[in-house]
């Protein structure tokens, strides 16, 4: 079995795939080393494991929304695309999407995942309760209420059990229109990133650093009383120009595979991510890192990474950078930080891409970027410990909760040293 990049062949002895709580609460009691699989889609080792692989597609459980807490019970193996399906069916939405809605709600979470806007905290943020199947094969739920537990676990690198449901935070459905802008100035960026970056619900810049221009942004902007209401997009965004087909990050491919632009407006969840449920999202073969840093140093990791774009050139797709609000789980990469996040998609040439990441990773250091823990990184333990202020109460709560380091694998192994 490999990841969805093919980067990563999983080294399990076996794969179960529980039909119930009850037989994966066995499966994990008995088990020597065992691991979640959610969708796949990291591009480390973060999931592997080299005892059993638990999958979690049999397990039973609909998607149940509470109205009047406004909540939505979710199972473990759900992916967002389906979660939206069956949130918008009953007129409920999310508050945010990551760029492809193929990820599962467990995985993602797990991992910190997000997807942009200045006022938007990571997918993660939308959580208040989790209920996890334990080293020793109980099952415990933890509540927002629970404090420190629940915010060491949340964003937990699958390390401290498997999780079998979560219940996320729910509102009215609402609608989004996307309008791709084309050749914005690095001027008009660099001068002030909060205006670009705050003038959507929604923004991501495409660039690959070299130049004078970024050639894509693409803008999201709720149609309801949470935006700027209805109407068409502006025909100018500062200074960039709208485009007049629908465009893909990636100027080569097809922007088939992308949802739809143009400033038509949809439900949220055919609007928030890039890339459509129904087809393969970015480039498929392809590799991925990811940073995420104080918003107020944006200017000058830009202008750090630009310095490198005749670096970049052989080894780049295409960049992407967002910005997501802070929150409080100790391991968010936006703990406690309102963020910009600097993204790479790699041309499949992992040893290069790799041999590149330790210069890449130095140009940033001086704005304490943290790494994507689902995608390829070389920042070293120490360095980790000191971006991460509750890292080592993090280290503690992994102990506890797994002793004799049944989910551990060579991933946690590095990381947390
Ligand atoms: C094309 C593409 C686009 C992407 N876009 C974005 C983006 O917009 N924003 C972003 O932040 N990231 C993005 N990512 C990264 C991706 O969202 C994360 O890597 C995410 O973790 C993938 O979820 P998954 O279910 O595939 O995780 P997996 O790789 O299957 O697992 C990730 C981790 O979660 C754990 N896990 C999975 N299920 C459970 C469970 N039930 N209980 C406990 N632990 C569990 C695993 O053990 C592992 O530790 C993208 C990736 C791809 C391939």
């Amino acid at each position: 079995m490999k990841n969805w990049a093919g980067n990563l062949e999983y080294s399990a002895a076996s794969v179960a795939r529980p039909g119930s709580v009850e037989e994966l609460s066995e499966i994990v009691a008995r088990a020597e080393r065992v691991k979640a699989l959610g969708s796949r889609h990291c591009f480390n080792d973060v999931a592997d494991t080299d005892g059993v692989q638990v999958v979690l597609d049999r397990l039973p459980g609909s998607v149940e929304v509470d109205s009047v807490r406004r909540l939505v019970r979710v199972p473990g193996g759900l992916t967002y695309g389906d979660l939206g399906v069956a949130l918008e069916r009953e007129g409920w939405a999310l508050h945010n999407m990551a760029s492809l809605p193929h990820i599962s709600v467990a995985g993602a979470v797990q991992t910190g995942t997000h997807g942009s806007g200045i006022a938007n905290q990571a997918l993660a943020s939308a959580v208040k309760a989790v209920e996890f199947v334990r080293a020793s094969g109980e099952v415990e739920r933890l509540e927002e209420g629970d404090g420190d537990e629940f915010l060491g676990s949340v964003v937990g690198l699958g390390a401290l059990g498997i999780v079998t449901a979560l219940e996320l935070a729910v509102e009215p459905t609402y609608t989004v229109r996307q309008q791709v802008y084309e050749d914005l100035p690095w001027d008009t960026v660099l001068a002030d990133y909060d205006a670009v970056a705050g003038d959507g619900y929604s923004v991501s810049l495409f660039t690959d650093y070299a130049g004078e221009l970024v050639p894509q942004v693409w803008r999201k902007v709720r149609s309801d009383a949470g935006g700027e209401g209805g109407g068409a997009s502006p025909s100018s965004f500062h200074g960039a120009r709208p485009a007049t087909r629908p465009r893909h990050p990636l100027p080569e491919m097809d922007a088939v595979n992308c949802t739809q632009q143009l400033d038509v407006p949809g439900p949220w969840l055919d609007r928030l991510p890039h890339f459509r449920h129904e087809f393969t999202p970015s480039a498929g073969d392809e590799l991925q890192t990811e940073y995420l840093l104080p918003r107020a140093h944006a200017a000058s990791a830009f202008e750090a990474v630009r310095g490198l774009a005749g670096k970049l050139a052989p080894l780049l797709f295409v960049s992407e950078v967002r910005t997501i609000a802070a929150d409080e789980f100790w391991l968010s990469p936006s703990y406690r930080q309102d963020s910009v996040a600097l993204h790479f998609t790699w041309r499949p040439m992992q040893a290069a891409v790799e041999a590149f990441l330790p210069e890449l990773e130095a140009a940033l250091a001086p704005f304490a970027a943290r790494p994507h823990w689902g995608k390829l990184f070389t920042v070293p333990t120490a360095e980790l410990a000191e971006l991460y202020p509750r890292f080592e109460d993090f280290r503690g709560l992994v102990s506890k909760r797994d002793p004799d380091g049944k989910f551990r694998n060579r991933y946690l192994e590095r990381v947390l040293a």
